[in-house]
């Protein structure tokens, strides 16, 4: 037992070949598994995310996401219901670093049945298919991730954001920018209230009263 333990953990398959077959554990045979209608068939298992530009998403090997799903075979399609839980790790849309967006989704769907030369599909919860007696999950796991994804990419409300001059990290350090950029614009209201000082008044902008 003790020569298992030894073997180093650096033989692995390569991420490429792991990556690939992350794909296929999705595709699922529905004719083979699910022959009848009513018949059912459940699955597990995780992994890996990794965002692409926009709102894309690519699943590797991993376990940034714990996914469940059971599957039931009706007439004319299959009835998807499951969950996805874990993170996906997006860039603050303001300082530029990585933080991690955690998701917990129920998915309910349905993807009917269409053989590979299908023209146009129509009607209601025709979005996901079984082409050819094969359902992909992919496409649904992939929709409800890229859904729950927050509009407005931030690590956190109170992110400062990185200086657009100097490019320092504002939530680490500061810079001169900012304070130069509004003495300028607001030279003139300076100078006004300067005036109203030096006239002998309290320094307040006239009221819409007055
Ligand atoms: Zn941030
Ligand atoms: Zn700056």
């Amino acid at each position: 037992m003790r020569e298992f333990h030894n073997v180093p953990k650096q033989e692995k398959p390569q991420e490429h070949s792991v990556d690939g077959h992350a794909h296929e554990i999705f595709k699922i045979d529905v004719t083979n598994v699910m022959s009848n209608v009513g018949d059912s068939k459940r699955i597990k298992g995780t992994s890996g995310l990794t965002p692409i530009k926009g709102y894309e998403l690519d699943f590797v090997s991993g376990a940034d996401m714990e996914w469940k799903v059971e599957m039931r075979r009706v007439s004319g399609g299959v009835e998807i219901a499951g969950s996805l839980k874990g993170g996906v790790e997006l860039e603050c849309a303001r300082c530029l670093h990585a933080f991690s967006f955690p998701f917990d989704i129920t998915i309910r769907e349905v993807a009917i049945f269409v053989s590979s030369g299908y023209e146009e599909v129509e009607g209601p919860n025709s979005e996901y298919l079984v082409v050819d007696g094969v359902l992909d999950l992919e496409p649904v796991f992939r929709d409800a991730i890229c859904l729950s994804l927050p509009h407005k990419r931030i690590c956190a409300p109170s992110c400062r954001g990185i200086c657009p001059v100097c490019g320092a990290d504002l939530n680490v350090e500061t810079c001169e920018c900012a304070s130069r950029k509004i003495d300028i614009r607001l030279k003139p209201l300076l100078q006004y209230k300067e005036n109203l000082s030096t006239n002998g008044s309290d320094g307040k902008l006239p009221g819409p009263s007055e």
